[in-house]
């Protein structure tokens, strides 16, 4: 049985996560204490018990300590098996949070799943559903692994309803990856989600967002969406580059001026233009886990996050060390990941 300490590190539910996804892989047993201690409401809230939950439902695992507060976890795992899942986290919790804990476990059986989980689809502090379509899946798809992700319904903060469904396995021929450089630029687009809101909020959220960034009127789009159980926006930046895209999210809420929201956005864009590694700092600490269950890679990156680090050091406690930073002149780094 592994122990995991949750209050190293970055001391979130990442921790936990990936804890559940490399037992499911490994089949090892966790025992896990001061689950999410770093966080101002400390222990299992809905989305990561919604993911204990899914890890358990994908292989009929063993589970004690799965309650709403609790601080302290055991997981024993079953056998994966591919099928078709549904996971409703009952908040606004992340859907994209639930699915990346179970992909790893299903990506590489021999049958096709589909998972598809009800909850939040755009939160802050979490890869948006757009970012797992355009920003992950294309990397997974570089070393044979297949992730279609559709975004059936957008949910929002506080009232959820947001359907996530993902599509994955069986995996094709494994490959490393070597990401060191971004290649040419391709395409770049500036996108309004507006749900359930007057059209001239994402038209006044784009002219802003054009004007602050410098960018045409024709680089932008409103996508407005009337399924949604709320209102709700996010501004995103998609750049699209030969080799790696990168999607930059800011999220409009009542009461926050869209100056406000755009400055976020302008904020994130501008981090990664002021580098040039093709890795921002969410896809590094994503990009960790599935390169050590394949043949590993090397890419460059901004200056690994703390959710790297913590990502580096959860992987190391059930794989043992894989994944090496070293700095580069310019305060980048070089992340190696041994497969
Ligand atoms: P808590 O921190 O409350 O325990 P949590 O379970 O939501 O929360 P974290 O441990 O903070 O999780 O992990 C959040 C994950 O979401 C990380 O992998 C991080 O890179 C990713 N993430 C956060 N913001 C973005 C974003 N804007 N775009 C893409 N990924 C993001």
């Amino acid at each position: 049985m592994i122990d995991i300490d949750g209050t190293r590190g970055e001391g979130g539910g990442q921790i936990l996560r990936t804890a559940l996804a490399l037992s499911l892989v490994t089949g090892e047993a966790f025992r896990m204490r001061g689950i999410r201690a770093g966080r101002a409401r400390p222990g299992l809230l809905r989305q990561h018990l919604t993911c204990v939950e899914a890890a358990a439902a994908v292989s009929s695992a063993s589970v004690e300590g799965a309650s709403p507060g609790s601080l302290e976890l055991v997981f024993r795992p079953g056998s994966p098996k591919a099928g078709a899942y549904r996971f409703d986290i009952g908040s606004a919790g992340s859907t994209t949070l639930v699915a990346q804990t179970v992909l790893p476990a299903l990506w590489s059986l021999a049958e096709p799943s589909t998972v598809v989980i009800t909850g939040g689809t755009h939160n802050p502090l979490a890869p948006p559903a757009d970012f797992l379509a355009h920003a992950f899946a294309p990397q997974l798809a570089r070393i044979g692994l297949h992730l279609a992700v559709h975004l059936d319904r957008p949910g929002f903060y506080p009232a959820g309803g947001g359907v996530l469904r993902v599509e994955t396995g069986p995996a094709g021929a494994s490959s490393s990856l070597s990401l060191l450089e971004r290649g040419p630029s391709l395409d770049r687009r500036i996108t309004s989600l507006v749900a359930n809101l007057r059209g001239d909020i994402g038209r006044r959220q784009i002219a802003l967002a054009c004007a602050e960034l410098g960018w045409d009127d024709s680089e932008a789009v409103i996508v407005a969406r009337r399924d949604a159980v709320s209102s709700g926006n996010a501004l995103s930046a998609t750049l699209r580059y030969e080799h790696v895209t990168e999607v930059a999210t800011s999220f409009g809420e009542r009461g926050r001026r869209s100056e406000d929201v755009v400055q976020e956005l302008a904020a994130g864009v501008r981090a990664y233009l002021a580098h040039d590694a093709p890795v921002g700092e969410h896809l590094c600490d994503q990009l960790l886990l599935p390169l050590a269950l394949r043949e590993g890679g090397e890419f460059r990156a901004a200056a690994p996050s703390l959710h790297a680090t913590t990502q580096a050091e959860t992987m190391a406690r059930f794989l043992g060390p894989r994944v090496t930073f070293t700095a580069e002149p310019a305060g980048t780094v070089r992340v190696a990941v041994r497969g």
